[in-house]
């Protein structure tokens, strides 16, 4: 029953992610911050479901505890401060929220092109520190110039037609053959796209082959006097070889939101010299730099809290494993389920041979609407829709079927 499920909020989630959770009548605990490590113990043990940000670490020391525990949901893009293997390994799936603030992103990339282009953050700054410096040399509208995005997922997507609507010319490469949106032109080659594009940004997720994607040989086919722009991951952009490309004139500015080894909390984290480039880069004209915050929007966070919260229902109340980061996604859209003496097993189990075989053994005295299962290295996820199931039978099938040796974890929702 809903009454019954227990929900742990950490880390003051989103508001519109708690009233979700309350609407479907699920006990919620909500607290503002994080948990020390023994408090944190001491409550997941009762706990159906927690929902956490990034501060929260769930290592196996504690998920260890979780013994009611079947899901957790990371109000955040986020996911590395949960052990996800031994997770998928007890039977808990894990959401979270990827493509919330695509939006947010794609619109502070369009404010940073247009202030590339006027040099807006260095007269701010002269101002700032009382210095008046008209200036239009160097200076350019970005109406028909050609904007390269590298990525063109979720966020260069939604680039391309702000751009496009700002009298741009737009042009991307992605490794995937994709659909252009507007009058925009996939590039055969990231050489391609360096050559022709005034402003290069880049969209891509971190992975071995975006690791210094961009260095010395990138830069230098860039066009004289073209920008560069980083909202994707720190280790994307080799910073030393940016800055000999600023220094030598080649690219007239940058903007970068995300380093190599980004802090943990808010702080003096440049001040701290922690990287050999700091120094060199603080120093820069036509520099934008900015902590993090390009999903960083009040709609945003929003966004998560429903896209987390709704997960999180849906796993809960269906078994729905949609967006799991750590389960093999499985759905079945049954309208059996409504039907009186209609159950839907959920069977989470060790990926070895013969478990479909001895399942399937035990639910064909029964009427098997629909079943789907799937998997995920070492796990693997079975979703069966039975019909003519007698309520005294539901307990003895759930018994066999957590007698089986491949058994991580069984569900038998009606
Ligand atoms: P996405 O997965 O929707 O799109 C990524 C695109 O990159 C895909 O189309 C993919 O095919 C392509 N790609 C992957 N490897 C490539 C390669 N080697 N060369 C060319 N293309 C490649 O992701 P998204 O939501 O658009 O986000 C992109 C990145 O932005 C993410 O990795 C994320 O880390 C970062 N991001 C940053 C912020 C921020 O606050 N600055 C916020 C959200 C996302």
């Amino acid at each position: 029953d809903t009454k019954d499920i227990k929900v742990l909020l950490l880390e003051n989630v989103n508001q519109t992610g708690v009233d979700i959770l309350k609407d479907q009548g699920y006990q919620v605990e909500f607290h503002k911050s994080s948990l020390p490590e023994d408090q944190l113990i001491e409550k997941i043990r009762d706990v159906h479901v927690i929902g956490i940000r990034s501060k929260t670490k769930l290592t196996e020391r504690i998920l260890k505890e979780a013994k009611h525990l079947i899901v957790i949901g990371c109000f955040c893009i986020g996911t590395n401060q949960v052990d996800l293997q031994y997770a998928a390994q007890q039977g808990i799936a894990v959401f979270n929220s990827p493509f919330s603030n695509s939006r947010s992103v794609a619109e502070l990339v369009v404010s940073e092109i247009i202030a590339l282009a006027r040099q807006l953050a260095d007269r701010s700054m002269e101002l700032h520190n009382g210095m008046w410096n008209k200036v239009s040399k160097g200076c350019w509208e970005v109406r028909g110039k050609t904007l390269g995005i590298v990525g063109y997922g979720h966020i260069g997507s939604q680039l391309s037609v702000l751009a496009e609507a700002m009298g741009m010319s737009v042009i991307y490469y992605d490794i995937l053959t994709l659909m252009a949106l507007g009058t925009a032109r996939q590039m055969p080659t990231l050489d391609d796209l360096l050559e022709q594009s005034d402003f290069v940004t880049l969209h891509v997720p971190e992975t071995p082959e975006t690791k210094n994607m961009f260095r010395k040989s990138q830069f230098d086919k860039m066009k004289d006097g073209s920008y560069i722009i980083n909202n994707a991951r720190g280790s994307v952009v080799d910073i030393p070889a940016l800055i000999e490309a600023m220094r030598s004139g080649k690219i007239a500015g940058a903007a970068l939101d995300v380093y190599p080894n980004e802090p943990a909390g808010n702080g003096d984290y440049f001040n701290a010299d922690l990287n050999s480039w700091t120094k060199d880069l603080r120093g820069l004209k036509n520099l934008i730099l900015t902590p993090h915050i390009g999903g960083s929007t009040e709609e945003a966070q929003s966004a998560i809290g429903v896209e987390v919260s709704q997960n999180l229902v849906r796993y809960v109340n269906e078994g729905t494993t949609l967006g799991a980061v750590n389960m093999p996604e499985v759905n079945l859209r049954s309208v059996t389920m409504e039907e009186p003496n209609a159950v839907r097993v959920i069977f989470i189990h060790k990926n070895v041979p013969g478990v479909l075989r001895q399942v399937n053994a035990m639910i064909a005295t029964h009427n098997v609407e629909k079943q789907m299962t799937d998997s995920r290295g070492e796990v693997a996820y079975l979703m069966a829709d039975i019909s003519d199931v007698k309520e005294e039978e539901i307990k003895d099938l759930f018994a066999s079927l957590e007698g089986l040796s491949a058994r991580i974890r069984t569900r038998v929702l009606y």
